[in-house]
């Protein structure tokens, strides 16, 4: 039975004009059958990897398990999430978000000066070498400009974050009364990004089906349930759950126990978690 007062298709789309607006792009949002302009061969050709720098990159929950459970991510020995998220130079961070004090993550971007802030998962490709080489060959270029830098690859490009893996497609999600609606629209990597300078065309929706971002943005909106029940918690609570959420092989490391054996699925910590916050 259709309510004349539920949240309508009609009013999501204001909201999500009114947020694009907000942030100030020309960019219009997009349907499944429009087309956009992005060539992937233009970031090995002609670009250096920016995308890797001085860019702050969202985690979700379901990135960190993608990296957790992937030959790749163990290969780079990130068997628990105390690797990813634990000490000084771990590659993740977690903390409360500043406008609506809620769970999140993000890259721990390395800083090494020169306004140089870099993905610790990318590595310079055509120097065959990690991260460090990079630096140091950055230093050692006289004129120090990012174009005579190496080119930056991502390290973990099969299980890369949901962001990256999107990028140049960004997704808003417009949720109220337990109805939905999704937007898309480009969110230019860099003002000059050559792969989005180009002539070939994607339409949207072969865009996600190439890139499995079904998957991912499905995954990624079971957050939103967790996020509606800690609207009422105080902020400690909130950071108690942020460890819980996207730490979660903690509390077994804590208490001797095999964190790969204990974990839970995904769908299990999502469900323990929502138990713990209506208690
Ligand atoms: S800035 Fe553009 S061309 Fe460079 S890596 Fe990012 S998407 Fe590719
Ligand atoms: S995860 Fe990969 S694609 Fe994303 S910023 Fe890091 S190196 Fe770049």
């Amino acid at each position: 039975m259709n309510n004349k007062n539920e949240f309508s298709y009609r009013e999501a789309l204001v909201q999500a004009r009114n947020m694009l607006k907000r942030m100030n792009t020309k960019q219009k949002l997009l349907n499944h059958e429009n087309f956009f302009n992005f060539d992937i061969n233009k970031c090995i050709s002609d670009c250096i990897g920016r995308c890797c720098i001085n860019t702050p990159v969202m985690i979700n929950v379901y990135d960190v398990y993608n990296i957790l459970t992937s030959v790749r991510g163990k290969e780079l020995g990130y068997g628990d999430t105390t690797k990813l998220f634990d000490g000084k130079n771990a590659p993740l961070i977690l903390f409360l978000d500043e406008n609506e004090n809620m769970p999140s993550a993000m890259i721990n971007l390395m800083q090494r000066g020169f306004n140089l802030d870099i993905c610790p998962f990318a590595y310079a490709s055509n120097k065959d070498t990690n991260i460090l080489s990079l630096f140091n060959y950055y230093h050692e270029t006289a004129d120090k400009k990012l174009y005579r830098m190496p080119h930056l690859s991502c390290g973990i490009h099969e299980i890369k974050p949901t962001i990256c893996r999107s990028s140049p497609l960004s997704r808003m999600l417009i949720a109220e009364d337990e109805r939905s609606f999704e937007f898309f629209y480009i969110n230019p990597p860099s003002s000059n990004c050559p792969a989005i300078n180009t002539n070939k065309k994607w339409r949207l929706e072969e865009y996600i089906k190439k890139w499995d971002l079904e998957r991912f943005y499905k995954n990624r909106d079971k957050i939103t349930e967790i996020f509606e029940l800690l609207v009422e918690k105080p902020i400690p609570f909130r950071r108690k759950i942020a460890k819980k959420l996207f730490n979660f092989d903690k509390d077994n490391i804590d208490q001797g126990l095999d964190p790969v054996k204990n974990r839970p699925s995904y769908e299990e910590l999502f469900r323990t978690i929502i138990e713990l916050i209506k208690k």
